[in-house]
């Protein structure tokens, strides 16, 4: 069980760590910068008056978050009714405007059902053959939001509610967004209910809030309130803000400056905020949150000595009024406000290119609500509120998708799971971060017990498959994953073991990482710059029954599979760029030292396969036997290993490789002459006593197969 430390306490973090504590998780940590949680699911209270951070209704579509609500909140919840309404041309007609015009003007009524049969026309092709080609069925991702509302709904109905309101709510226009967010969120229609509603005044249940539950008690704070009953104190800090995240150390500082480590880390803290704490990041994700988009919403709360309205919720979309929509939370619920009296959330939006007075605003609502006649000038305000929401709507314009999905990938790479509206920076609501929280903790359970099963196939693996390592912090991690991913598509059981040696970077740094996560990778240390001790230690501390030793930019699941089945009749096998059948398309120069150097072998050392220095794999009884008799190191030492397991009689099969140079060698081939010559000659001191294959008759050397 590794520790889960999850950022935020709104109510995706809160369900994250309730489903975990459910789940018998215990080491998990969660912390809320604000000094209660609750994130957006707050309340205030005022002067009798409870005050959401605007409206917050509950609405589901997933049973199992329903019952969860249900069973948390037990008789402090209702189901209510949806009462909301459009205040437009100074008429309140009912929600949805587009199958509820009655009682609008006529011009008005008349140009939104003219609009709406023109946009069925040209959808079916049979309008204009331009505008028809432009309502071709795009990607959801590609189509202006402004075009997906002409196209299903029409001009009079875009022009009268649809444009207009969507503009003040998002302070963007339609047109620089696309229609990826809608979904469930905008009910579509047809022409039969589009005439109902423009005939008579009828109410109809339709979208996915018709009916919705609310709290009783406390506002919808109510509602974290309960998630935080069921979970142990300890677990939870509040007034504890990150400041910085090093994903590759795996440690938070936090305002105060105590750092705490995890294994992985939950965050529901907005994304493009996330990006910018993080340590060192990436300039391509660096970028790519600083082009997410967002809206604010500036929320004014009144308390009136008056019951105004018996409406939920009024959405005003002409632009003479400053706020977009009106709520009443004491229709909620009977408790939101003393008896007799009303209180309301008035939302304006903003943004950095529609910015907005906030100092001047209060006074502005207060004019514009006395005149949609929602509050008489006879009315008292006898409290009120203002609440900033700097995050509040995420803007899906065009790049939204792509660099979303570009920072939540490179972050889930880190083992970092982005939850909640805006930790995953997408339009959604309170079920959607309940049933995140849900997901994401038993994502966390199911990965911890793979990682136990692993762990126990890691102890007694098929395979140890050793990299030798110097200095590949740039390269390292990337390249385990890989290795990992692609190791996990075969059968056998299998332990990477990192052999680091002396690395002046940060390579042991990672390596050590590595296997902290992982119980398949291990790291054992030589140290100082030596790729022979290294590879020796490496044979001679494997677990596994067989060993394959691969270079790190040099490394093929294919040559495990096949030596897995090789192994079952040869002792060893031994990779060669130079058998027949191989492909070796490094620079000539290195081909020809190879070429020599194997020459030289042969003529020296009598060697009878084509090379020494590629991939091999080999039973680690066998190996670790010539290991232990071994007497170079360095680069020589695969050389003298090689020889010796030919002298020692053992079974080898050459098998051919395709090879190319994926990286220069780090020392200029030439410079390394003289050091291999000494090498040479040590290894022939090394070799005197050990008889030559002319003498182990029964040695024997076959080729297989390509491998690839
Ligand atoms: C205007 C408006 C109206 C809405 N109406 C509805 C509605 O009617 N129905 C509905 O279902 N949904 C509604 N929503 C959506 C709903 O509020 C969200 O989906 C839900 O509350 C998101 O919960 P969360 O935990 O993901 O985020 P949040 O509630 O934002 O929680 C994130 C938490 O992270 C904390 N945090 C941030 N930075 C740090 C840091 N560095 N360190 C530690 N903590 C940090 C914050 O303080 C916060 O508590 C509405 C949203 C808005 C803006």
């Amino acid at each position: 069980m590794k520790k889960v430390v999850i950022l935020g306490g709104g109510l995706a973090g809160l369900s994250t760590a309730l489903h975990l504590q459910r789940a018998g998780w215990r080491d998990y940590q969660l912390l809320e910068k604000d000094s209660r949680i609750g994130g957006l699911t707050r309340s205030e209270s005022v002067e009798g008056f409870t005050f959401d951070y605007t409206g917050h209704v509950l609405h589901f579509k997933d049973e199992a978050n329903r019952e969860l609500v249900l069973q948390l909140l037990g008789e402090n919840i209702h189901l209510v009714q949806r009462n909301s309404w459009i205040f437009s041309k100074g008429v309140y007609t009912r929600y949805p405007f587009q199958t509820n015009t009655y009682g609008l003007p006529k011009e008005v009524i008349k140009e939104c059902i003219q609009g709406f049969i023109e946009a069925q026309f040209i959808r079916a092709g049979e309008g204009n053959p331009a505008l028809a080609a432009r309502t071709q069925p795009r990607e959801p991702a590609e189509e202006s939001f402004e075009d997906w509302i002409y196209t299903h709904f029409g001009r009079g109905i875009g022009k009268h509610f649809m444009i207009s309101y969507n503009e003040k709510l998002w302070s963007v226009h339609p047109r620089e967004m696309t229609s990826d967010w809608m979904g469930r969120f905008v009910p579509q229609t047809n022409l039969s209910d589009i005439l109902d509603g423009a005939l008579s005044d009828e109410a109809k249940p339709m979208g996915y809030n018709a009916s919705f539950y609310y709290p009783l008690r406390g506002g919808i704070e109510a509602l974290p309130r309960a998630f935080a009953v069921g979970l142990p104190s300890a677990h939870i800090e509040v007034n504890t803000e990150v400041r910085e995240v090093d994903l590759r150390g795996k440690v938070l500082t936090l305002h105060s400056g105590e750092k705490v480590p995890y294994h992985t880390l939950v965050t529901s803290v907005p994304l493009r905020q996330f990006v910018k704490l993080i340590k060192s990041v990436p300039l391509e994700i660096r970028d790519a949150a600083q082009d997410l988009r967002h809206n604010s919403v500036f929320n004014v709360n009144l308390g009136i000595d008056r019951v105004v309205t018996d409406k939920h919720w009024i959405y005003i979309p002409e632009p003479e009024y400053v706020f977009y929509r009106v709520g009443c939370t004491s229709n909620l619920s009977p408790f939101m406000s003393p008896a007799g009296t009303s209180s309301l959330y008035i939302e304006v939006s903003y943004s950095d290119e529609r910015p907005i007075d906030k100092p001047s605003v209060l006074e502005q609502v207060k004019r514009d609500i006395r005149k949609t006649s929602l509050v008489k000038e006879s009315d008292r305000i006898v409290s009120e509120k203002c609440i900033d929401i700097p995050c509040a709507y995420v803007i899906y314009d065009r790049k939204h998708k792509r660099n979303v999905a570009l920072i939540r990938d490179f972050l889930r790479a880190n083992q970092v799971l982005t939850i909640g509206r805006y930790g995953a920076w997408e339009y959604s609501g309170m079920e959607d971060a309940i049933a995140y929280g849900r997901r994401t903790a038993g994502d966390i359970v199911a990965e911890d017990k793979q990682i136990e099963v692993r762990a126990a196939e890691a102890k007694t693996p098929v395979f140890s498959i050793l990299i030798p390592i110097y200095n590949e912090e740039a390269i390292l991690e990337r390249a385990v994953r890989e290795m990992l991913r692609e190791l996990d598509s075969l059968k056998a059981s299998y332990e990477i073991v990192l052999c680091e040696n002396g690395s002046r970077d940060q390579t042991a740094e990672i390596a050590s990482q590595l296997a902290t996560i992982d119980p398949r990778v291990r790291l054992i240390q030589c140290p100082t710059p030596n790729y022979g001790k290294a590879l020796a230690l490496g044979i001679l501390e494997a677990r596994g029954e067989n060993i394959v030793c691969f270079e790190i930019d040099y490394w093929d699941a294919a040559f495990v599979r096949i030596s897995e089945a090789l192994l079952t009749k040869y002792d060893a096998v031994i990779g060669s760029k130079r058998a027949p059948g191989s492909r070796d398309r490094r620079p000539r120069l290195r081909r020809v030292i190879t070429y020599a150097f194997n020459t030289f072998l042969r003529l020296v050392f009598g060697f009878q396969g084509t090379d020494t220095h590629g991939i091999k794999a080999f039973k680690t009884s066998l190996g670790q036997e010539i290991v232990r008799r071994c007497q170079t190191d360095k680069d020589i030492f695969a050389t003298e290993l090689v020889l010796r397991m030919e002298r020692a009689g053992i079974y080898i099969c050459e098998m051919p490789l395709e090879i190319e140079e994926k990286r220069a060698p780090s020392i200029k081939l030439l410079k390394r002459v003289p050091s291999t010559v000494r090498n040479l000659l040590r290894l022939r001191r090394a070799l005197r006593d050990v008889p030559s294959p002319e003498v182990k008759k029964e040695s024997a050397i076959s080729h297989a197969a390509r491998t690839r």
